[in-house]
């Protein structure tokens, strides 16, 4: 039982800054006393010892949490600094006892016998973390480890920089803006020499891309997005993908991708090889005959042309309009910003027997008066505490993500989430509704697999590559017209037509088979890029995009260049369709015509989101499916 738990006293209008250091601190401060302790009078009995190492856990994570949310949200730049500084003191510490033989030695000689399930399973997962990290191995490989380690940080941090600075821009006459949105062009005024500067950045790179009618003004712009840090990239590219060989092969590990895959649901190099050939056979036909559609649309305004991969969305777009009538102007007015938020609460707490009630931002003492705050309950308790923290503002977190305040432990602390969004005020896109739910679908995991008694296995503790199928999933309700009914209207009070919402899924579904054969040209760079050296990147580069996507490669582009995920996913870029897969699966159990039935929500509810990492996430979505994973909802979704 939790109720009696209460959540983190937040310091409202009070000095955050003193706050943080506490906190951090002192949360730093007690994992190293349980280190001591744990290291010097080992308990006799090893669940005592689980236990211990566990609280040790539960202080570095509660350290970590407020680290890295407050480094992104906190709207004081000295109190974003400290938290910055914080996250330093954890990941430090963190290596430290990853690579501590003493401690190692303490955990490595417990005996297993007469531990239950969890416990067994924290053990052995603990003991994988150390081996993982390298504890076993000599003197000179742990050193060599530990550089290496370094190294890694400072060349990811040097591939991302290059790719942030590297902003480029192309020039163009006024008369070639044609098909923009007017606030776009009135935002974009000639400079002195006549000319417009259209940059390539997210908010002048993606409305170009989509509407500007000037095929040859968008081949520039693709070119020079395509070129952002190459050639510096290049180098730190191949310094990086060496510095992961090495590591992997001093670990023992065929590959960077073996060693990676080994704690995620796809298990290995070579199953990540034959997924990428297995989606992209599935893909094949769809995706040929989205580029067949485009291309006829674009021989009406140019006959001869090949269809590149700079006219896929302004093509697309135009197909969606033309061929589909959705108007995003007027889907908008269905969504204004309170009315969708309350909806997501009610609809999701309808879906899993939860209720949100409101908490006074007097009491909740968050820091920004615009974050939402409310207290989740299941059956009469109290469960946990999110926080909606929607709109943007200077300083803040720029994309959409959840973020955890607290990890929940049965008995010992109440699980806290924040979702960190940059909506608009006023009306909603119809994406950002599919955003707030897909970010939604984090925070109810993390809350539901909060209630657990194990930090390692709290909310979201599952493998890497199955995070974002619950996410995925939560997105279909987001799409499902009596969902939508029930909290999308217009000011004069009309419920969005279903026929609407039909209209919106058909032009959604458009593409979807160019844009996965896409993915899988992506996914296959991380692939291959990390399986063995390769002498030129771009060219490799290319050979994949023409392998796998229906785009040919843009003549003298270095994607890989700025292809930021190649650092932070490394190998493991097939997770966005993997998940997608595992999405479409589970939703296959759900009856579309009666979204809110209780009975298969609340038994996902149980058997996937509450297990938090207890289980393997095959063998919980077996459990919740009666039956192993498959590919045939994924099949069956593309042939839609
Ligand atoms: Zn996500």
């Amino acid at each position: 039982m939790t109720s009696h738990l209460q959540p983190l006293s937040l310091p409202g209008s009070a000095d955050w800054l003193t706050w943080v250091a506490e906190r951090g601190d002192g949360q730093l401060a007690e994992a190293r006393r349980l280190v001591d302790e744990l290291k010097a009078n080992p308990p006799a009995e090893a669940l005592a010892a689980l236990r211990r190492w566990d609280a040790v856990q539960t202080a570095i994570d509660n350290a970590a949490s407020i680290a890295s949310l407050f480094a992104e949200v906190h709207p004081e730049e000295p109190v974003r600094d400290r938290a910055d500084e914080l996250m330093q003191e954890v990941q430090k510490l963190s290596t430290d006892l990853s690579l501590d033989q003493d401690l190692y030695a303490v955990l490595a000689g417990l005996s297993p016998d007469g531990l239950d399930a969890d416990a067994t399973r924290v053990l052995e997962r603990t003991l994988r973390d150390f081996r993982r990290a390298g504890v076993d191995r000599d003197k000179e490989t742990r050193a060599r480890l530990r550089e290496l380690n370094e190294k890694a940080v400072l060349l990811s941090q040097d591939f991302g920089r290059n790719i942030r600075d590297d902003v480029r821009s192309i020039k163009v006459a006024p008369e070639r803006l044609e098909g923009l949105p007017q606030d776009w062009i009135d935002a974009h005024p000639a400079g002195d020499d006549g000319l417009v500067t259209v940059t390539t950045d997210y908010p002048d790179l993606f409305p170009f891309l989509t509407f500007a009618a000037d095929r040859d003004a968008r081949a520039d712009l693709s070119l020079a997005k395509n070129t952002i840090a190459w050639p510096a990239n290049d180098a730190v590219l191949q310094d990086l993908l060496a510095v992961r060989r090495e590591t992997a092969s001093l670990l023992g590990y065929d590959s960077w991708p073996d060693l990676d895959a080994e704690v995620k649901m796809i298990g290995s190099g070579q199953a990540i090889a034959e997924f990428i050939e297995r989606i992209s056979g599935l893909v094949a036909e769809r995706a040929v005959s989205d580029k067949a559609e485009l291309q006829d649309r674009m021989r009406q305004d140019h006959p001869d042309a090949e269809l590149a991969s700079y006219d896929s969305s302004y093509y697309s777009e135009l197909v969606r309009r033309e061929q589909y009538g959705v108007d995003g102007q007027k889907i908008r007015t269905y969504f204004p910003f309170e009315q969708v938020r309350q909806g997501l609460l009610d609809v999701t707490g309808r879906l899993f027997g939860l209720e949100w009630t409101p908490v006074a931002a007097a009491d909740a003492g968050t820091w920004h008066d615009e974050v939402a705050t409310y207290d989740v309950s299941l059956d009469g308790r109290r469960i946990g505490r999110i926080h909606l923290d929607l709109h943007p503002r200077e300083g803040k977190y720029k994309h959409a993500a959840q973020f955890d305040l607290v990890r929940g432990v049965t008995g010992r602390q109440l699980p806290e989430g924040v979702l960190v969004c940059n909506f608009n005020r006023g009306l909603m896109e119809h994406d950002e509704v599919v955003t707030l739910f897909h970010e939604f679908g984090h925070l109810v995991h993390h809350v539901l697999g909060g209630q657990v008694d194990w930090v390692r296995f709290s909310g979201v503790a599952t493998e890497w590559d199955f995070v974002e199928a619950p996410s995925q999933m939560l997105e279909e309700w987001a799409w499902d017209a009596d969902v939508l009914a029930t909290f999308a209207r217009d000011a004069a009070g009309e419920t969005i037509p279903a026929d609407l919402v039909a209209a919106m899924r058909r032009a959604d579904d458009f593409g979807k088979g160019a844009h996965a054969a896409q993915q899988m040209a992506y996914a296959a760079r991380s692939y291959y890029f990390h399986a063995e050296p390769h002498d030129d990147l771009s060219a490799l580069s290319d050979e994949l995009q023409s392998k796998y996507s229906v785009y040919p490669p843009l003549p003298g582009g270095h994607m890989h260049c700025n292809f930021g995920h190649l650092d932070g996913y490394s190998s493991g870029y097939y997770t966005y369709m993997w998940s997608m897969v595992i999405a479409k699966d589970m939703f296959s159990a759900f009856d579309r015509d009666d979204m809110f039935a209780p009975e298969v929500a609340q038994a996902y509810r149980d058997k996937v989101l509450a297990q938090g990492g207890r289980a393997d996430a095959a063998d919980l979505v077996a459990d919740f499916l009666g039956r192993p994973y498959s590919f045939d909802a994924f099949a069956a979704w593309l042939s839609e």
